[in-house]
């Protein structure tokens, strides 16, 4: 074996250089750790990068999602739909807010939501008067969802989106950047080690709202306020602040943007080099039995993962097994993504069954995410074709 064949092999790691190390250490030795100007410098790189009016950082993913639907006002008695191929907590962030939760079930190609599912549900809500107030599409693997079809039905039904984009900075919908909020009120970015561009823990909302934005900002610093014009009563002096509403301490420290700012001037070629390994994988992987997510023209997908499934004859839970941990035994870390959110055990207990969601079950017993991420040698890519070819053909040609 070379040296380059190093196992194991993640399906997703961090990227870091020399830059991202100086990065972190001028603000490690200056004289702000948190809030200084480092994490707006950030924000406006970001907004500058997603071309939409703001963008405002929290300590995560999960954080931006909790204050992007209290901005919206959701609140206890409202609905939130999601789609139930999604980590927990493109969901879990309607419940914090005392929010009912459903979902619309995914369109087994792509692992998006499905527009048709979506249109069905919202004629039966209506008929119920049980319509939602917010929809989550989740553009899965950095894969846009529809968005235009999905803003339509937004007008047509009247509900508010926040798309989950924790995977897709980086992509592209009709041209534009995932997060532009051209179809959208508020889109959620993720910047977790394994996602595409990372500041250790992180997150950001983007939205052409200023109203939204100055929300956003107050409640992730308790509702506090120190700018006079905000004010309720007068100030009676320079130290006077004020808490208007109930925030939480879901701030981003200017040690992890210092990291994202770096990260970000390096989007382009990061994502560039998940396509070469996506089409290496295209051009290596080519087996009857083998399907890649299905990526529409109008998209241009940021390739967070690399999903691929049985399909077809024999593509049963028993050989989908045989697959995955024949790669885990080759120390090929392949995951799932994902359970559905709905066969979670928290979820049972909340009312959700088995079935209720086909597609999703479906996906999950015929999906699994091969290795990409920047820096997967060669050698390690044969390697992961190889290992797939065998155990496909262990399966189909026998
Ligand atoms: C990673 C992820 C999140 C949560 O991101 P954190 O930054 O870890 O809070 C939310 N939704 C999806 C789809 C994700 O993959």
């Amino acid at each position: 074996m070379t040296s380059n064949l190093s196992l194991p092999i993640p399906y997703g790691k961090q990227n870091i250089t020399t830059s991202d190390i100086e990065s972190v250490v001028n603000v490690l030795t200056s004289s702000h750790l948190t809030q200084g100007s480092v994490h707006e410098e950030f924000e406006n790189a970001l907004a500058v990068h997603l071309q939409s009016q703001h963008a405002v950082v929290f300590n995560s993913a999960t954080s931006a999602l909790h204050i992007a639907c209290l901005t919206l006002g959701l609140s206890e008695g409202d609905l939130l739909w999601t789609s139930p191929t999604t980590f927990v907590a493109s969901s879990n962030c309607a419940l914090y807010c005392g929010a009912d939760i459903d979902f619309v079930d995914i369109d087994i190609e792509t692992g998006l939501m499905s527009i048709v599912a979506l249109e069905h549900k919202l004629v039966e809500a209506e008929k119920q008067g049980k319509l939602p107030k917010i929809v989550v599409p989740v553009h899965l693997a950095g894969t846009s969802c529809d968005m235009k079809s999905i803003s339509l039905l937004a007008q047509k039904y009247n509900f508010k989106v926040i798309e989950d984009a924790s995977h897709a900075i980086g992509g592209s919908f009709l041209q534009q950047p995932v997060g532009c909020c051209q179809f959208s009120d508020i889109s959620v970015f993720s910047f977790h080690p394994v996602k595409i561009i990372t500041t250790g823990e992180g997150g950001c909302l983007s939205t052409n709202s200023d109203a939204i934005a100055s929300q956003a900002k107050l409640l992730r610093s308790h509702g506090i306020t120190k700018s006079e014009i905000m004010f309720s009563n007068k100030s009676p002096g320079s130290w006077y602040y004020e808490q208007q509403f109930l925030g939480f301490n879901y701030r981003m420290s200017d040690i992890n943007a210092a990291l994202g700012l770096s990260q970000l001037s390096r989007l382009e070629s990061i994502v560039k080099e998940r396509h070469e390994i996506n089409a290496y994988y295209q051009n290596n992987l080519d087996h009857p039995n083998l399907a890649f997510q299905r990526q529409e023209t109008s998209t241009y997908s940021s390739l967070h993962l690399c999903i691929i499934r049985l399909v077809g004859h024999d593509s049963s839970p028993a050989n989908h097994k045989f697959l995955f941990e024949g790669l885990r035994n080759s120390q090929i870390l392949v995951q799932l993504h994902y359970l559905p959110v709905h066969l979670q055990p928290y979820y049972q207990s909340l009312g959700f069954k088995k079935g209720q969601f086909p597609n999703s079950e479906a996906f999950a017993q015929s999906a699994l995410s091969i290795p990409i991420f920047p820096g997967l040698s060669k050698q390690q890519q044969d390697y992961i074709c190889d290992k797939i070819s065998d155990l496909t053909n262990q399966i189909y040609d026998h």
